[in-house]
């Protein structure tokens, strides 16, 4: 399968600005994995967090590719067409 042209124009990538996810943190609520907009660098948190803030910020802002900001994970996802790309 192709590349999605959303994941093959990253090039430099956003890294995390901050380690904490700020919508939990305004929230006080806990997150398990923190994913960073590369269209922004917006910091949100993962699908299996309580409060997906990465998926609701694709949602309302249709900014479509995160990558991961766990260390030692080196990976770019897709919201638009679901493709994860490694880097
Ligand atoms: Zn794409
Ligand atoms: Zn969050
Ligand atoms: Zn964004």
């Amino acid at each position: 399968m192709a590349i999605c042209s959303h994941l093959s124009a990253l090039t430099a990538l956003i890294p995390a600005a901050e380690h904490v996810c700020p919508d939990c943190v305004a929230l006080g609520d806990k997150w398990v994995h923190l994913r960073v907009c590369q269209e922004c660098g917006h910091v949100g948190c993962c699908d299996q967090s309580k409060n997906k803030h990465a998926t609701k910020h694709f949602r309302a802002t249709e900014h479509p590719v995160i990558i991961s900001a766990e260390p030692g994970e080196q990976w770019a996802w897709c919201y638009v067409d679901e493709q994860m790309a490694e880097y």
